[in-house]
């Protein structure tokens, strides 16, 4: 096994010191929150309203419309006949390169949502024109801990105020009609940790519920409910176990633990963030919750004398009222893969055998599409919805899935369907009852799965993952250049397993019969590259027959929901991957989008992207009948692909750039996998300019560039350290302009697996 992409492990136990920690507040509630919003009116959502949706067909009262979760709208103006028609009808401009990955919400004309770090946006939904805007302070330190870009899933508006996760853990509430600050919580029990939000809130009953990310770096995942009007704590529930020495938070976890060997990695937090989806059904009363993967990856690391690992990859039932649990359900018992189940989940009624089934759907990494009964949280239906090799089938009798072998990656690497990235990610999928079909946005890739063969080292507040995957690619990422080092050949790997080409599709899928109906394929010019997965974008239906989606490529496509057929493109001018949305004002329908590119895979901007060709600057733009073509940003004038001279002579000694290269792989890569030339929203470290080596210490230990997303590495790494990452680099940056030049040796870089998984 090459050394050049494994990292250096040791076994080190710490006290577990944080874990029965509270929620510190850091402003007191304000009681008069509640009051002050019932006059003002302005952002009033409450259950009634949320229950009575039907009666508001122009609205767009949750992330995915209703409580539902639907991701699909009843309006049917702009249809199949007039889609054509849909053109630009006006922009709401953002001064950010980060990714969007947000849903708007739009009541009584008001169209509120968010952006990096916890921004929030709010704009007359007929116009554009900012009515305000919110950007929280954020501690500069937790910028790095956003492995998958610095972006926010969305707000929820709750009778007059706006929620919003902030990206270093603080849950802010805004009056609806300023944005000014009614109450702010500290949600993060030990803030040395992982830790951040970039999921959304979610309201139950007159609760706001908030999650985190962090799974790959050591957070034990956790959601807390507040009082929507004061912010004070109701309860807490905690995914994962502790240290059972330690007692348990809530019978839950005691139920948890005794599918935990009692030697489990406690002291990592392993993993379990409630990071995206959640869903409220106001008449079961019951709280749906999706849960994240561990860490470490490896499941004979993390609990060597096996068991399930409840909760991870589950998804849980919780009453708002106790915050005790109804139910579970784990998709993937004893993830071994990343395979989280925090995918959006859609609640439905189906017909099946007869009966209206009460349900609840997801589509989550692991690659099976689960139909679950949202009272009891009985199986009623798993089968696969992309190419799956870990497990056969999921058995209807135990619930659980039948594991193949073949994700057995502890003692040889193993290709594993499907890859890391999930069979479906974040992206939103969408619910149509009329043609009773679920539309995904999915991913049909493997991935190569290879242990390091250096002990693993429990690095506090840094990246724990431990196991490395590698996506089969032609060409330079791929099993043919320096990620082939020491790995069996391709055609061994892949022998007797399905076809290894990456793509992004677009399935319609019934959930009744289990079945694909049509799909429509993403790919672009990207089929078989890392981008192809991350080309398409959320999606949103509508009852005019449509489903809408915008694209990395930078346009805004309308597709039929009956056939896929496309009906109509937009040249958008900006890459897109939001779920986009449709409401009405004064009687017109507007669809709208959040448009900017990042998170896991889209940090790098692929020549074919419309972030490559006018850069990756936010907006929201909203599109209308007879509508014009959306204004575009001056292109991109694009660097010499030659790899340059570098300003600095090189320093060190290949010892030293080979401890470089290990430090490089584990601190650095999840976000510098770019290491090609392309032009990017990260940039290539191999062609830092003087200025850049001139700052290098100060950026990894002052955090001089948080705000683009470089936080300080000040505790994580020593100043020597630092050094030799820096001395790797600038070898690394030769040997790109020696081997331009036609002058070198065969580089010796580690391979930088391109990130492809999520928060
Ligand atoms: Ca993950």
């Amino acid at each position: 096994m090459s050394s050049e992409f494994l990292r250096t492990r040791c076994l080190i136990v710490f006290a577990c010191l944080s874990i029965l920690g509270g929620c510190e507040k850091t402003t007191a509630p304000s009681p008069e929150a509640d009051q002050q919003a019932n006059t003002s009116k302005v952002g009033w959502i409450d259950s009634d309203r949320l229950a009575g949706i039907e009666a508001e067909a122009g609205a767009w009262l949750t992330g995915g419309r209703d409580f539902e979760q639907s991701y699909h709208s009843p309006l049917d103006q702009i249809n199949r006949d007039n889609v054509s028609q849909l053109g630009f009808a006006w922009q709401y401009e953002i001064d950010t390169e980060h990714g969007f990955e947000a849903t708007p919400i739009v009541v009584d004309g008001v169209m509120y949502s968010s952006g990096p770090e916890g921004a929030v946006y709010v704009v007359d939904a007929g116009t554009g024109a900012e009515i305000w805007k919110f950007e929280p302070e954020v501690d500069r330190e937790f910028m790095r801990k956003a492995c998958c870009g610095v972006v926010n899933r969305g707000v929820a508006v709750w009778r007059g105020l706006v929620y919003v996760g902030s990206l270093d853990g603080y849950l802010y509430a805004l009056n609806a009609a300023d944005g000014t600050v009614a109450w702010k919580v500290d949600t993060i029990t030990d803030r040395e940790r992982g830790y951040t939000i970039t999921g959304a809130p979610y309201m139950a009953k007159d609760l706001v519920i908030i999650g985190n990310a962090g799974a790959e770096f050591d957070a034990r995942g956790y959601i807390t409910a507040y009082d929507h009007a004061t912010g004070e704590e109701r309860w807490r529930f905690f995914i994962v176990p502790g240290d059972p020495k330690l007692g348990f938070e809530h019978p839950e976890l005691e139920l948890a633990a005794k599918t935990w060997d009692p030697d489990s990695l406690w002291e990592v937090g392993l993993g379990g963030t409630v990071w995206d989806a959640m869903a409220y059904d106001p008449e079961l009363n019951l709280l749906y919750v999706g849960t994240g993967n561990a860490t470490p990856y490896p499941r004979k690391l993390r609990s060597p004398k096996g068991g399930d690992n409840l909760f991870l990859a589950s998804i849980l039932a919780i009453d708002p009222d106790t915050g005790r649990m109804a139910w579970h359900y784990q998709t993937t018992p004893a993830d071994n893969w990343d395979f989280t189940a925090t995918m959006k989940m859609i609640l439905a009624d189906l017909e099946i055998d007869g009966e209206t089934r009460q349900v609840i759907m997801q589509a989550p990494k692991n690659g099976f599409f689960y139909v679950l009964d949202r009272l009891t949280g009985e199986l009623i239906s798993a089968e696969p919805y992309v190419k799956v090799n870990w497990a056969s089938h999921v058995d209807k009798k135990t619930g659980k899935p039948v594991e193949t072998g073949q994700g057995e990656y502890f003692y040889e690497p193993k290709l594993v369907f499907p890859s890391p990235a999930g069979g479906h990610n974040w992206q939103p999928m969408a619910f149509n009852p009329a043609t009773g079909l679920v539309y995904i946005p999915v991913i049909e890739a493997g991935s190569i799965w290879v242990m390091p063969d250096e002990p693993f080292k429990y690095q506090k507040g840094g990246l724990n993952f431990t196991s490395n995957y590698i996506f089969p690619m032609p060409g330079e990422w791929g099993l043919d250049g320096e990620a082939a080092k020491g790995l069996p050949p391709l055609a061994e790997l892949t022998k007797g397993q399905p076809d290894t080409t990456l793509r992004g599709l677009v399935r319609a899928w019934d959930p009744v019969t289990q079945k694909l109906v049509w799909e429509v394929d993403t790919s672009g010019q990207w089929t078989g590259e890392l981008f192809s997965t991350w080309n398409g974008g959320g999606l949103m239906s509508s009852a005019g027959g449509l489903i809408f989606q915008g694209r990395g490529t930078g346009e805004f496509v309308v597709m039929d929901a009956a056939s896929g057929e496309q009906l109509h493109s937009i040249d958008a001018g900006t890459s897109m991957m939001a779920g986009p949305m449709t409401y009405t004002v004064e009687g017109e329908q507007y669809v709208a989008v959040m448009a900017g590119l990042g998170g896991a895979a889209g940090q790098q901007y692929f020549p074919g992207t419309a972030a490559h060709k006018y850069g990756n600057k936010g907006r929201i733009i909203a599109f209308k009948l007879g509508g014009g073509s959306v204004p575009k940003r001056p292109e991109v004038e694009h660097v010499s692909e030659e790899a340059p001279l570098p300003p600095v002579e090189r320093r060190g000694t290949p010892e030293q750039w080979a401890a470089g290269a290990e430090l490089y792989v584990r601190n650095c890569t999840k976000c510098h996998s770019s290491m090609d030339g392309r032009s990017s929203g990260i940039p290539d470290l191999k062609r830092m300019s003087a200025a850049g080596h001139r700052d290098f210490n100060d950026v990894m230990l002052k955090g001089t560039l948080a705000s683009k997303g470089m936080g300080s590495y000040s505790g994580l790494l020593s100043a020597d350290e630092i050094e030799t990452i820096h001395a790797y680099l600038i070898d690394l940056a030769w040997q790109a302009h020696e081997q331009a030049a036609g002058q070198s040796r065969q580089p010796t870089a580690p391979h930088t697996p391109p990130t492809g998984n999520d928060p």
